[in-house]
């Protein structure tokens, strides 16, 4: 623990002031001078290290270090407060450290500002949040270098004349020089955080500091446990669909018969990065699952699974129907037929939302889309659950055959017809409902344990 040289007291890394300043006589110190004299005592030691102490997760096994004398109470991935105190642990430092840029209080604004735009998100996404929940986290960060300096060959086929029944095509071997380098493609090293979440808050990398621990002070830590080398492939890949789109861009390529042009990329550097991240979990009422969000602690982007309150979305609904009807009676005679035609289509672009969602369902459940959590020995025999899509589907099946059947038996009755659009856009209303709780469960995580045993967790 780090002591103000000047009163003993607490120290915090500022975001704002970007100093470590004591929270007791409030001198302020530049982190990077300031770790001079912490670590001159450490010379000796071949590999430099940082310590802090650990608090692990009873639950979900997760692990977090601290700086300071605060403890742990609640874990941040599972909302559990069952945190128990282990010993002081040290870490090899690692290559470089984005630090904090900005405030708990500034990205709780953020979070906010999103979660008060969205509608039908339930109240208690928006109430339950307080200054303590919201937790900064320097997450390890796996930073990829791929390059290829060299010529590379790819061939090319044109169609060039026809004899008879014959077609013949000139082939052709096109050579370039490429001088390509890539840095900076980064992937989380935590299996815990869900690798949806790291695409979405992209954090600037040229502003990286040379590691310190000064910038921890305050803060918590997470320490890796996923292997980097999960990564290499997609690393790769994404820097290579890169390089190719460039190169297809070059006229020659096209020129001689090449529409995809190929260039190899090889890994030639990993470096490991503390990345800053204001992280929030939300346990659900039913208290079964838990819904996350992350601030970007150097940009202050903000990235959030909001779920949808039903009540909410069917109010909402109800008033724009109203308010439609009114305009459309006003300007037009509604037909009875056309009633029918309107619920079929309602129910048609119904049927297609579950359909979509349903494939996103299935990612999310069984984590498809999400490598780091795949690499862990205990999730590699992690039973996957087929969605069962179509005991929602029959409704909005059936929702579009009524009204087209009382189109085809042409009632003379007006009655049948509304009553036809009446049951399928009760139908209608029924499947918003799953698509709703679909769409909750979408953005929602078991609770890690609940994953594992299968059963219900006692607190
Ligand atoms: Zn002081
Ligand atoms: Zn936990």
């Amino acid at each position: 623990m780090i002591k103000c040289p000047n009163c003993t007291g607490e120290l915090e890394f500022k975001p704002t002031d970007k100093q470590v300043v004591c929270k007791y006589c409030g001198s302020k110190f530049d982190p990077k001078e300031f770790d001079e004299k912490v670590t001159m005592s450490k010379e000796n030691e071949a590999v430099a290290t940082y310590s802090g102490k650990t608090y692990s997760c009873s639950q979900c096994g997760a692990e977090l270090m601290t700086f300071d004398e605060t403890a742990i109470t609640f874990c941040s991935y599972c909302g559990s407060q069952a945190m128990i105190e282990s010993k002081m642990m040290k870490q090899n430092n690692p290559d470089f450290i984005i630090p904090f840029a900005k405030s708990r209080e500034e990205c709780i604004e953020a979070y906010k500002k999103v979660v008060s735009k969205s509608l039908f998100t339930p109240n208690y996404m928006k109430s339950d949040v307080t200054l303590e929940k919201f937790r900064g986290i320097y997450l390890p960060y796996c930073i990829y270098k791929l390059e290829n300096h060299g010529s590379i060959t790819n061939k090319g086929s044109k169609y060039s004349h026809r004899v008879g029944d014959y077609q013949y095509y000139n082939d052709y071997s096109i050579t370039c020089d490429v001088d390509a380098s890539y840095e900076g493609i980064s992937y989380d090293l935590i299996s815990k955080f869900y690798d949806k979440f790291s695409t979405s808050i992209p954090f600037d990398y040229h502003k990286k500091e040379e590691f310190n621990p000064n910038y921890l002070i305050g803060y918590y830590a997470d320490t890796v446990d996923v292997d980097s080398s999960v990564y290499d492939a997609d690393a790769r890949g994404v820097a290579q669909r890169d390089a190719s789109h460039r190169l297809s861009r070059i006229r020659e390529f096209s020129k001689y018969g090449c529409s995809s042009p190929t260039v190899k990329l090889n890994v030639t550097d990993k470096k490991v990065g503390m990345f800053p991240v204001y992280f929030l979990a939300i346990r659900n009422k039913d208290n079964k699952t838990i819904n996350y969000a992350v601030v970007n602690g150097q940009t202050g982007k903000v990235a959030a699974d909001l779920p949808i309150s039903f009540a909410k979305y069917l109010i909402g609904s109800l008033l724009l129907s109203v308010v439609l009807f009114f305009i459309l009676d006003n300007f037009f005679v509604i037909l009875p037929k056309a009633v029918c035609v309107f619920s079929a289509i309602c129910a048609v672009l119904s049927l297609v939302l579950s359909c979509v969602q349903a494939s996103g369902l299935n990612n999310r459940v069984n984590h498809t889309d999400d490598i780091g959590f795949m690499s862990k020995d205990v999730n590699k025999n992690f039973v996957k659950n087929k969605v069962g899509i179509f005991r929602y589907l029959y409704k909005e099946i059936i929702a579009i055959i009524i009204p087209i059947v009382a189109l085809i038996l042409n009632f003379v009755y007006d009655g049948y017809y509304y009553g036809a659009s009446f049951i399928a856009l009760g139908l209608v209303i029924l499947s918003f409902r799953d698509l709703v709780k679909e769409h909750n469960m979408l953005v929602s995580n078991k609770l890690p344990q609940l994953e594992k045993r299968g059963g219900d967790e006692h607190e």
